[in-house]
């Protein structure tokens, strides 16, 4: 099999796998699904060509599960593009925790490469990020469960698919959740049948941009040297600041050491403030929604490197948040759907606690029974 080679026109391509110049523009003039200027280098071709009749097809394959097919029947040469499926089957990935979620995930995990396990991390991540601040809340020790659908292409590659259950055990406690489609709404529950998405979320970055996955434990510029009642997280100037919930910003400026600064006073009487900020997006009196982007990243203030410096006050006091948002929780299931959720669990735990890799050779429905 060749492959086009960088700038090379794909009449020349084909030439060198053996086609006329002349029937390869001729077979080119047919295109439609794809511009014969803008094949990109690499792309894998092929072609049937024989001494006496010379070519009867090539193929150019565009991505991993589409190629553009030409053949020619008497003297016309038809296109026609296929789309090679995916397959899908389901597999429980996870270990412990030594240093990352990543490292962690990557034990059971050997069929995805690399990339794809930072990327099934995040995904996890965007899952329990009502409940868990991936970022820091993980100790060595903990471990983490995942079963996820895995997606094979017809050349061997393989991603992962959708996130169908995992367990994380933080310090001892589990933190479980599962998908299921309430009707036709398909979101995520924790085992109580409790929706994930809840009031505020843990952490007021996204644990994707955050650059020191186990957090920061010292103050970049303070050290231990002086007592620190926030939290620090590192990642780059211009980083998203998201509201941790809904509320009202009752300070929007320069506040001090803190630099650019916002404080956002939310329902329960708790207030969120954000430091070091290098823009300001809201101001003073206005009304904020949760995950909305309040600001950027900076190193506004008492500060030298790039990080956000957060915190949690409840009547004025610094809190842990980890405390202070202990029992917020999602809404419970309608209870129509309680018998059906029942069902799912049942099942779908089962195969969370199965041994890790292959557990189902199909995807796992999203709903069992029930209307
Ligand atoms: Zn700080």
């Amino acid at each position: 099999m060749d492959t086009i080679r960088k700038g090379e026109p794909l009449t020349v391509a084909l030439t060198r796998a053996g086609l006329d110049p002349e029937e390869a523009a001729e077979a080119l003039r047919v295109a439609s699904a794809l511009d014969p200027r803008r094949v990109r280098a690499g792309t894998p071709i092929t072609a049937k060509v024989s001494p006496d009749s010379g070519a009867s097809e090539f193929t150019l394959q565009l991505a991993i599960d589409r190629v553009i097919r030409f053949t020619r029947s008497a003297q016309t040469w038809v296109e026609r593009e296929e789309l090679l499926p995916w397959t899908t089957d389901t597999v429980v990935v996870g270990g412990e925790v030594q240093s990352t979620l990543t490292g962690a995930i990557a034990a059971g995990a050997q069929d995805f490469p690399e990339r794809q396990r930072t990327e099934l991390a995040y995904a996890l991540a965007d899952v329990l990020e009502y409940r868990v601040d991936l970022s820091r809340d993980l100790q060595k020790g903990d471990s983490v469960r995942v079963l996820v659908e895995r997606q094979r292409a017809p050349n061997g590659l393989v991603r992962p698919g959708a996130i169908i259950a995992a367990r994380l055990t933080i310090s001892g406690k589990p933190v479980e959740t599962l998908r299921f489609a309430q009707g036709t709404r398909v979101s995520y529950f924790d085992g109580e049948g409790k929706s994930m998405r809840a009031a505020f979320l843990r952490a007021p970055l996204e644990f994707r941009r955050i650059s020191s996955v186990f957090g920061m434990r010292r103050h970049p510029i303070l050290g231990t040297l002086r007592r620190h009642s926030g939290m620090d997280y590192a990642a780059s100037r211009g980083t998203p600041v998201r509201a941790l919930g809904n509320g009202r910003v009752i300070f929007a400026g320069w506040k001090g050491g803190y630099g650019k600064t916002i404080e956002i006073r939310h329902a329960n009487g708790m207030v969120t403030r954000y430091g070091h900020l290098d823009a300001i997006n809201v101001r003073s009196g206005s009304t904020v929604n949760i995950a909305q982007t309040i600001g950027k990243v900076g190193s506004t203030g008492l500060s030298t490197a790039p990080h956000l410096h957060f915190e949690v006050l409840v009547n004025g006091v610094h809190r842990d948040p980890r405390v202070a948002l202990r029992n917020v929780a999602g809404e419970p299931l309608e209870a129509k759907h309680r018998s059906a959720f029942a069902a799912l669990k049942s099942r779908i735990f089962a195969q969370l606690d199965a041994p890790l890799g292959l557990v189902a050779d199909r995807p796992v429905p999203v709903r069992i029974g029930g209307d």
